[in-house]
């Protein structure tokens, strides 16, 4: 019995040891700390465009075809305008409203690149107007911040490109390998006729990007709690989305002679179910990679559970699955959205239908997770009727020197800053320019807060004048090191 006792005590100790000591070695890797490269750049002046960009109300609504083309054709021209060295050096194309420039290489060699970002905005939904702190097409800058629709998503990104050509321009500069640059007006409504025609274009023609840079996560500060540095996962896939009906099946008749399980009774067991059985995912390949870095700078107690995943896997995926932001970087999510059933108060329903959205991880297929649901629901009542989906995109290499030449560039920019690929849990225009790109990355290298998520696409939508200069200046030093621009 003491022997046992004592065996029991001394596997305590290794056991314990061997955490701790995994947990020590689970620290972030000896990084080359970047050379801090200063340009200087008017960032008033450069805020004050963005503010004159917010004004044109170039809006997506819901209908693709109702848009206010006066708004749009008014920004092109006041591009021209703005950025005369861009209009002069390069060559451009039009897609509708989109635009398609064409910055030539030194080396027709060698595979070009593409920078993107669309101008189009979602509209501002009427009543939320007066929660605004300054009106949001206002295009105005208080206290040190632009504010307005598109500040974030994305007028600050094409901007930041355009601001960002033509400083090298003006110093002279040309790029080793042909850089595109695109500026899409429907990306909020799909993109198909922006970003997919200058797609096809480029297919036609030919050529195949080496990567792609568009709109995406960010340079997060502080979103992690504990975790020092800023954080910029750089996102190398975005998901794709599945729409299931799942219908209950009844007999119908009077309400006044109910049978004990009803239609709508059955559909809201069957909503139950897969509320309650996710689609398994997990830390596993990208997520995995990502929380990999990221946990390196958490503190002890939870790189401790990272460091041993072998042991605490199961208490992490349950963590992680409580917080909606960690839950969709884990797996495909599941959200019923829509309900139907009678259509009179007094009529049983023969129907009831929910109709679920799933945002599918690279991991899983529309056909997978239509497997899945239907033999997590199987019944003779339950029908699950598809109203279509798409797969996610394909996973771009974090290994390319796309990726190393964009991780370097946020380096040179803000010195401490750790990079890893990350997951896009909502669409871009990516979803397109992958096609023809072998890489396709979605970041925007300016840094957001807790607090600025509520914008997108919400109220208040802002970026101060300095974080929109360091996106320039990301943009500027992506160009030297990812296209070779001198
Ligand atoms: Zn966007």
């Amino acid at each position: 019995m003491k022997k046992l006792l004592t065996f029991l005590g001394l596997a305590l100790v290794v056991l314990a040891t061997l955490l701790v000591v995994r947990t020590w070695l689970h620290q972030p890797d000896a990084r080359d700390t970047a050379k801090l490269i200063e340009i200087a750049l008017d960032e008033q002046a450069i805020a004050e465009r963005l503010g004159e960009a917010i004004r044109y109300r170039t809006l997506s609504n819901q209908n693709v075809d109702d848009l206010d083309a006066e708004a749009f054709e008014g920004f092109i021209e006041w591009v021209a305008q703005t950025y005369p060295s861009v209009q002069e050096n390069l060559s451009l194309a039009r897609f509708g409203y989109t635009l398609l420039y064409r910055w030539q290489g030194r080396d027709p060699s060698l595979q070009p690149v593409l920078l993107t970002g669309h101008y189009d905005v979602v509209p501002v939904i009427p009543g939320t107007e007066s929660k605004w702190q300054v009106a949001p097409f206002a295009g105005e800058i208080k206290d040190g911040i632009v504010w307005g629709r598109g500040a974030l998503d994305d007028k600050s990104g094409v901007i930041g490109i355009l601001e960002a050509v033509t400083f090298l321009l003006d110093q002279g500069a040309q790029p080793e390998r042909t850089v595109y640059l695109s500026f899409g007006h429907d990306e909020e409504v799909g993109g198909s006729r922006g970003a997919g025609a200058v797609t096809q274009h480029l297919r036609d023609q030919g050529i195949q990007l080496a990567w792609s840079l568009d709109e995406g996560s960010f340079l997060f500060d502080g979103l992690f709690p504990g975790v020092e540095p800023l954080m910029a996962p750089i996102n190398v896939a975005e998901k794709g989305s599945l729409t299931l009906d799942v219908v209950a099946l009844a007999a119908g008749g009077h309400s006044s002679m109910p049978p004990s399980t009803t239609a709508v009774g059955k559909l809201a067991k069957a909503v139950t179910k897969l509320e309650s059985n996710p689609v398994p995912g997990g830390l596993s390949g990208l997520s995995g990679a990502m929380f990999e870095e990221i946990s390196r700078h958490m503190p002890f107690g939870q790189r401790l559970l990272f460091a041993n995943s072998w042991l605490f896997s199961g208490i992490l995926d349950s963590v992680l699955s409580q917080v909606t932001f960690a839950n969709a970087m884990l797996r495909t999510t599941t959200a019923p959205t829509m309900l139907s059933g009678s259509v009179k108060t007094n009529v049983l329903p023969i129907e009831a239908i929910a109709t679920v959205n799933f945002r599918i991880h690279p991991r899983d297929s529309v056909e997978s997770v239509t497997a899945y649901v239907s033999d997590l629901l199987a019944s003779d009542d339950i029908e699950i009727r598809p109203r279509g989906g798409v797969n996610a995109s394909a996973v771009s290499s974090w290994e390319s020197d796309g990726f190393t030449a964009i991780q370097k560039s946020l380096g040179e920019v803000h010195g401490d800053v750790v990079s890893m690929p990350g997951l896009m849990i909502a669409g871009s225009d990516s979803k397109h320019y992958g096609q023809v790109a072998d890489d396709a990355y979605r970041f925007n290298p300016f840094t957001v807060t807790q607090a600025d998520l509520t914008g997108f696409h919400g109220t208040n939508e802002k970026i101060s004048v300095n974080n929109l200069a360091n996106g320039v200046r990301a943009y500027i030093r992506i160009l030297v090191n990812g296209a070779g621009a001198s």
